[in-house]
Formats: structure tokens, C-alpha cells, sequence
């Protein structure tokens, strides 16, 4: 039997080896390879084809608020090294490559279409967490906590007890101030949000969430969505589309979906449940059936 610490690390081996396969900034990556040789047909990992597949089906699902390919608009905006406003001329030339339908899909390869990209950014942690899930479950570990940078997956209960999860007070300055907490076993809870990643320009925040359809990060009543579900690949995925869709879209999207439930936090700080979640006067969240 592998001890605690040895498992552990073993996870930290996971986390290299997905970032090996899904990293667009690692140009030995399989992703670079599927980037630099659009428009070919690319053979790659189970893995990789795998998440690409996952992502296509979330764009489908999401009526394109979630697009991989919208790569080349994170670049232009370029967050996390040089964050600045591009040229609208700028975005609407790279915006005639954001489109999911055009990535293909077939036997173990994938090709994209002609200067097209892809970025895993909105869906790679929740993957990667699911994976971390499947081998601590293998290691018949029955409780734990996976956080890959806020991205949540919990295992079993803590002591029979339920596992408590902060949704972080938006914009706050305190680094753990709460907006609610969510009281879970077994689940993975996921927060977009629009102050994970952001400048400020005339007093103008733009961040990392991009709408595929406009080349701007997503302009909504909205400050954060965090996504309840059983698989975390699932919560990452909808977190960004459902922030993208915006309250009253995304809202009607989650309840239409089975076990996945949002907390939506607008931006005068209140929260908003989808079914199947209640509050109490605590604001500490759970679900209900
Ligand atoms: P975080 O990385 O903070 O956990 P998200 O899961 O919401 O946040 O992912 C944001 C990342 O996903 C961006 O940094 C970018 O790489 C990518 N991205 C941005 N907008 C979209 C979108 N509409 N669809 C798919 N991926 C996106
Ligand atoms: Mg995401």
C-alpha cells in the first residue's frame, strides 16, 4: 500500500502529464501540434481527443457560449502577459476563426480549419480534476478535496459530515470573504468568474471570460456563476457558458439540465438558485432533492 504522501504526488504527475498534452503555450504540447498544423489532420491521445470531443458537445449544448476555438481572441486580449483593449479591426479579423463546428473530429485525429486554434483554458481543469478523482477512488482513498485553482472536485464526506465550499465575495480585498457557502458531499464545485483574471481600463473591467460571438470578455449583469455537479469537466465547461449566457439564459439552461445546479452572484451582490438548491440564513447552500 502507497503511502499518503506518495499518492499525492502522484496526482501532482497527473496534473504534469495533462499539462504536457493541453497546453497551447508548451509548444510540444498536442495541442500546439493540432494549432501549428491547421489546416491537417493531427493524430493524437485518447485524452486529447477526448476533451476536444467534450468540448465540441458543450458548445453544441451551449449554443456556441462555450467555443474552444476562441484562441486567437485570448491572445489578442492577452490577460495574464500584456492585458490591454485590441483594435476593434483586430477582433473581427480573428473572430472569422472562432467557430466549433469547423473543428473535426476523426478516428484518433482532429483538424481545424484553415488559421483556426484552439485554447482547453475554460474546460482543462475540470478534465484534470475527474482524472485526479478516477485514481484517488483506484487508491481507494474515500475522502478528499481536489482544488486545481479554484476548481473544486470533493470525494466522499468530511467525517461523515458534509464538505463546506466558499464562493468567494467578488472584487473583495479580504482573500476569504464569502459570498455564500455550499455544503456538499461527493461534487464538484466550479466559480467563472469576472474577477479571477482582469484590468481595469477608464474605470472599464475586462476580463478573461470571452464572448465567442462579440471578441469581448462578457459584458452581463453578472460577477460570478458557480456550477454544482457530479463531474467537474461538467461544472468548468458550464460555468463559462452559463457566464457568458448571462442571468436569465443561463438560468433557464441549468434548470433544463439533471443534477447540475448554479449559484449565480450579480453585480449587486445578490445570489440567485437554480432549482433544486436552498438557502438558509447563514447563506449556506445545499440541494434540496
Ligand atoms: P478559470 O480559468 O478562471 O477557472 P474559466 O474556466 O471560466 O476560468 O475559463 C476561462 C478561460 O477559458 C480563459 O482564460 C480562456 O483561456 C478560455 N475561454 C475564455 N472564454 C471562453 C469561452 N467563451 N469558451 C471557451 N473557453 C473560453
Ligand atoms: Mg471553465
Amino acid at each position: 500500500m502507497e503511502n499518503e504522501s506518495e499518492i499525492a504526488h502522484t496526482c501532482f504527475e497527473i496534473c504534469d502529464k495533462y499539462d504536457h498534452l493541453f497546453n497551447k503555450h508548451d509548444k510540444k504540447s498536442e495541442v500546439s501540434k493540432i494549432n501549428f498544423q491547421s489546416p491537417d489532420y493531427v493524430d493524437v491521445s485518447k485524452e486529447t481527443f477526448d476533451i476536444i470531443r467534450d468540448s465540441k458537445y458543450y458548445s453544441r449544448l451551449s449554443s456556441g457560449s462555450f467555443d474552444i476555438t476562441i484562441s486567437p481572441i485570448v491572445d489578442l486580449w492577452d490577460i495574464n502577459n500584456h492585458p490591454h483593449v485590441p483594435k476593434k479591426k483586430n477582433i473581427a479579423a480573428a473572430l472569422k476563426y472562432v467557430n466549433y463546428k469547423n473543428i473535426q473530429l476523426k478516428d484518433s485525429s482532429v483538424k481545424l480549419a484553415k488559421h483556426q486554434e484552439i485554447d482547453l483554458g475554460g474546460i482543462a481543469k475540470g478534465y484534470v480534476a475527474d482524472k485526479i478523482k478516477n485514481f484517488l477512488t483506484k487508491k481507494q482513498i474515500s475522502s478528499a478535496i481536489i482544488n486545481l485553482g479554484g476548481n473544486i472536485l470533493v470525494i466522499g464526506d468530511n467525517d461523515k459530515k458534509d464538505f463546506n465550499i466558499g464562493i468567494k465575495k467578488p472584487f473583495s480585498n479580504k482573500n476569504n470573504a464569502y459570498s455564500a457557502k455550499i455544503k456538499i458531499k461527493n461534487k464538484s464545485v466550479v466559480t467563472s468568474g469576472a474577477y479571477e483574471r482582469y484590468f481595469k481600463k477608464n474605470n472599464k473591467i475586462y476580463h478573461h471570460i470571452l464572448n465567442p460571438k462579440t471578441g469581448y470578455p462578457t459584458d452581463n449583469s453578472l460577477y460570478s456563476v458557480t456550477i454544482i455537479s457530479d463531474k467537474s469537466e461538467d461544472g468548468d465547461a458550464l460555468s463559462t457558458a452559463t457566464f457568458v449566457m448571462g442571468l436569465e439564459k443561463g438560468m433557464s439552461f441549468i434548470n433544463h439540465l439533471n443534477h447540475i445546479y448554479a449559484v449565480f452572484i450579480t453585480k449587486d451582490y445578490k445570489l440567485h438558485l437554480s432549482d433544486g438548491l436552498i438557502i438558509n440564513k447563514n447563506n449556506e447552500i445545499s440541494i434540496s432533492q
